[in-house]
């Protein structure tokens, strides 16, 4: 069965805005987004990592405007980005106003920082003249202080206030090309935010656990968060915040995306068995050497490294392509289906062989060009592993006569 995209909640149609090239909301995919760690007004190390990212997955690229080089990097950033790239405005009304005439494709502000509502319109007039969209950003740590005292704390009701507030200010002057974060570290409170911004707004939501902290901590709250909103058919373009290197964030909102079947598989995904008492080989260095050897290659397809033919081709038929180990021998199986048998030295170029081919000529044409006497090979070292380890890899048979043993013993007339 097919457990992805038509399994979780259908998505909640939101207005449909432009970032550029990038459509958010409607029935647009699922976009990645990440954020630039350099100085913008460093172009060619700002350029570099936005190659980077977008290689990584990411669809859309935030750069901070702080400064007036920030601006001024910004233009000469903007014709040779691969990607819509977002200015990230906080404070300074100027910035955002250099910011659109760097060119930007989007704003992103967070009202808790810029407060003046004269300001506030008059970045959202220069935006809607120019057709840029504005992100309402609201951040559960710099919410503005009248809001926080209101509620109590930066809690689900005080973030989504806040949004609408801001929106207020854009409606007042015809503003409405509009993204909403409501975005919190606590992984709780941002849930229920952004449940309550799905039934208070129907713009589209751009979801993140902000400051969620280095991997794999900030991995896990992040997809504990963004994973959980979108089963539930809620969030439009997604950002982890992770205090790493930048491309990580771009790859890991890429692979959520395709393994919740938001996205097209674009790279490999590559699948392990946890490795048990039953294992051939050492199947966390295989996979390392296999991951490593197939990354880069732009092969779209799932691959299996399974570390004993007993289980592996098994429990790992729905991978397009897998190796599972025995007998110092790898058996090759495409979809489950046996198709060559190799040398345990040979495993992961056996892999690697059969992936290109793969890919190249499908999977009926790799089927047929099996190695006929694979299936049979297999079979006899299955069966030698199964008489040398049995099914019972806790020696329940012997176990339970020494149980019965001892028992009787004990019984035995004294
Ligand atoms: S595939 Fe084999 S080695 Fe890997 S977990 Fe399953 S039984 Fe254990």
């Amino acid at each position: 069965m097919d457990v992805t995209a038509s399994s979780l909640s259908p998505r909640r149609v939101t207005k449909q805005i432009a970032v550029g090239s990038v459509l958010v909301g409607g029935n647009a995919p699922v976009s990645v987004q990440s954020m630039t760690t350099t100085k913008t007004a460093d172009v060619e190390g700002t350029l570099q990592q936005i190659y980077a990212l977008a290689a990584a997955g990411a669809d859309i690229v935030r750069c901070t405007c702080n400064d007036a080089g920030a601006a001024e990097g910004l233009a000469q950033i903007l014709p040779r980005s691969p990607v819509p790239i977002v200015a990230d405005i906080h404070f300074h009304v100027e910035m955002a106003l250099a910011a659109l005439d760097a060119g930007v494709n989007g704003l992103r502000l967070n009202p808790g920082n810029l407060r003046k509502p004269e300001e506030i319109k008059l970045v959202a007039q220069e935006a809607r003249d120019r057709g840029v969209p504005i992100r309402i950003g609201v951040n559960a740590g710099s919410l503005h202080p009248d809001i926080y005292e209101r509620f109590g704390g930066a809690t689900p009701e005080a973030l989504v206030e806040s949004a609408r507030l801001e929106l207020a200010y854009f409606e007042e002057v015809g503003f409405d090309n509009v993204k909403i974060s409501v975005k919190a570290s606590s992984v709780a409170t941002m849930i229920a935010a952004y449940r309550l911004a799905s039934e208070t707004f129907d713009y589209p939501l751009h979801l993140g656990v902000t400051e969620a902290g280095p991997p794999p901590a900030g991995l896990v709250k992040g997809t504990a968060g963004i994973a959980t909103l979108l089963a539930e058919g809620i969030g439009d373009t997604i950002r982890y915040s992770l205090t790493a290197d930048p491309v990580e964030e771009a790859r890991a909102g890429r692979q959520l995306l395709e393994a919740l079947g938001l996205r097209e598989r674009k790279g490999l995904d590559l699948i392990a068995c946890p490795s048990c008492g039953r294992a051939e080989v050492d199947v966390i260095a295989v996979a390392k050497e296999a991951q490593a050897a197939l990354e880069g290659r732009n092969l779209p397809i799932q691959v299996a490294v399974m570390g004993c033919v007993v289980n592996g081709p098994g429990e790992a038929r729905h991978a397009d392509l897998g190796i599972a180990a025995g007998k110092k021998r790898g058996h090759l199986f495409i979809r489950g289906e046996i198709v060559r048998v190799v040398k345990e030295e040979d495993m992961v170029a056996a892999l690697v062989d059969e992936a290109e081919k793969l890919i190249a000529e499908g999977v009926d044409a790799r089927l047929a060009a099996r190695d006929l006497n694979a299936q049979k090979e297999a079979e006899a070292d299955r069966a030698a592993l199964l008489d040398a380890k049995g099914l019972d890899v806790n020696h329940a048979g012997e176990r339970i006569a020494e149980i019965r043993r001892r028992i009787e013993k004990e019984d035995a007339p004294k």
